[in-house]
C-alpha cells in the first residue's frame, strides 16, 4: 500500500509524551491504522506526524473489579471478544466485538479506534468534493443514499458506522480522556457526522462500565453479508428488570444517524412496563418514530423496527 506523502511516525511509551505530540499541528493519533492507513493511501487525510497509541502501557489491558469494568483505548477487538471476564460479565460486549469486519481487522483494529472511526459514506471515501471533503454540496441528496441517515441530518447525512459505540452507550459507558480530571459518557463523544468532542491533543486512554444486577444486554446487527461487512443497522440494547418489570432501558441504533441513535421514546415507554409481546411491538415503532428516511433508504426504517423487536423477544427468552 503506498503512500501519497511524507509524515514523521512517533511511538512513545508516556500519556505526557502522547499527549505533547499530539498538542502540535499537523497531528494525528494511530491505533491499529485500519481506518487511517487507507485513507491515508487515498490522501483523505494528509497529517505531517502520526502518533501511535500502541506503546502506552495505560492504554492496555482489560480489568475486572467485580463491579466495574475497565479497557484500555489500545486493546484490540479481538481482545474483547476472546477476553473471559468480559464474555462472563458482558457477554453482549464481546458478542459485538466478534461481530465487527473480519478477524484480521479485529487482531489490529483497537477500541478506541473503532468509537473514532471515520465516515464510510462513499461519496466521502472516494474524495467527492462534499461537506465533509471542503466542498459545498451533499452528493448523497439526491444520490446514493441507500447507506444513509433515517433521522434527518444538517449538511452531512453519513451515519456513525461503530458497532461497539451502541453497545457500550447501551452499558453506560464512560471515557477516560488523557488531560482532562473528569470522565465523560462515551454518548457525549459524538456531536455529529465524523465530529467528535476531543479537542486537539485530546485521546481517550481508557473505558469504564459498571456491572449491574438484574440487568440483561444485546447486540443486534443487520447486514448484507454474513461477515465483514458494516452494518447497514445495528442496536445495542441494555435492560434492567426488577422482578418482570423493566426499571431502565437503553436502546441505542447504530448506522441510522450521524451520531449513535438513542430511541428515548422507546425506552420511556418501557420503563415500568413488562416485556409483553403488545409492548415490545409498540417499543419497536416508537423507536423509529420521527424517523425522515432519503430517497433509497426507507427500508433501513423497517430493519431497525425489526431488530429492535427482535431483540426485546430474545432478552425476554420467547
Ligand atoms: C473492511 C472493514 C470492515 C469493517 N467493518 C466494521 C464493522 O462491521 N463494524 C464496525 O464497527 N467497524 C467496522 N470497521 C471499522 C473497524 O472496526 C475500524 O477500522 C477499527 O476498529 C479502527 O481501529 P484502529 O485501531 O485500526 O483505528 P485507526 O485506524 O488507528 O484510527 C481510527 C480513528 O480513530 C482515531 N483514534 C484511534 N485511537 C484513538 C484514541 N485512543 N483516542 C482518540 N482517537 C483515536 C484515529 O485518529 C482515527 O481518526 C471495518 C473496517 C474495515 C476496513
Ligand atoms: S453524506 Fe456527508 S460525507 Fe456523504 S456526500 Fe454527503 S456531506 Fe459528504
Amino acid at each position: 500500500m503506498i503512500i501519497p506523502f511524507e509524515f514523521e511516525y512517533f511511538r512513545p511509551s508516556s500519556i505526557r509524551e502522547a499527549v505533547d505530540l499530539l498538542s502540535e499541528e499537523d497531528s494525528i493519533p494511530i491505533g491499529g491504522g485500519t481506518d487511517l492507513v487507507p485513507m491515508f493511501k487515498d490522501a483523505l487525510i494528509k497529517p505531517g506526524k502520526v502518533v501511535s497509541l500502541k506503546n502506552i502501557p495505560e492504554t492496555h489491558g482489560i480489568e475486572f473489579d467485580g463491579e466495574r469494568l475497565s479497557i484500555g483505548s489500545a486493546v484490540t477487538l479481538t481482545e474483547i471478544a476472546e477476553n473471559g471476564v468480559i464474555r462472563e460479565h458482558f457477554n453482549s460486549i464481546a458478542t459485538t466485538a466478534r461481530n465487527v469486519a473480519s478477524p484480521q481487522i479485529r487482531n489490529l483494529g483497537t477500541i478506541g479506534g473503532n468509537l473514532c472511526q471515520n465516515l464510510r459514506c462513499p461519496y466521502y471515501r472516494l474524495g467527492y468534493p462534499c461537506h465533509k471533503n471542503g466542498g459545498k454540496k451533499c452528493f448523497a441528496i439526491g444520490g446514493e443514499s441507500r447507506w444513509h441517515s433515517i433521522f434527518g441530518g444538517k449538511k452531512c447525512f453519513a451515519v456513525n458506522p461503530s458497532d461497539m459505540a451502541t453497545i457500550l452507550i447501551a452499558h453506560g459507558a464512560v471515557l477516560e480522556i488523557a488531560g482532562r480530571n473528569d470522565t465523560i459518557p462515551l454518548e457525549e463523544l459524538y456531536e455529529g457526522p465524523g465530529e467528535l468532542s476531543l479537542k486537539k491533543g485530546e485521546i481517550i486512554t481508557r473505558i469504564y462500565l459498571e456491572r449491574r444486577e438484574n440487568s440483561k444486554a444485546i447486540f443486534m446487527k443487520f447486514r448484507l453479508r454474513g461477515s465483514i461487512d458494516f452494518a447497514l443497522v445495528s442496536t445495542g440494547i441494555r435492560i434492567d428488570f426488577d422482578g418482570n418489570e423493566i426499571e431502565d432501558a437503553s436502546i441505542i441504533l447504530g448506522s441510522v444517524y450521524g451520531t449513535p441513535y438513542r430511541a428515548i421514546n422507546s425506552e420511556e415507554f418501557l420503563k415500568g412496563n413488562t416485556l409483553t409481546d403488545t409492548a415490545i411491538t409498540k417499543a419497536s415503532e416508537l423507536a423509529v418514530e420521527g424517523a425522515k428516511p432519503l430517497k433509497k433508504n426507507k427500508y433501513k426504517v423497517k430493519i431497525a423496527k425489526t431488530l429492535v423487536k427482535r431483540g426485546l423477544e430474545t432478552l425476554r427468552g420467547g
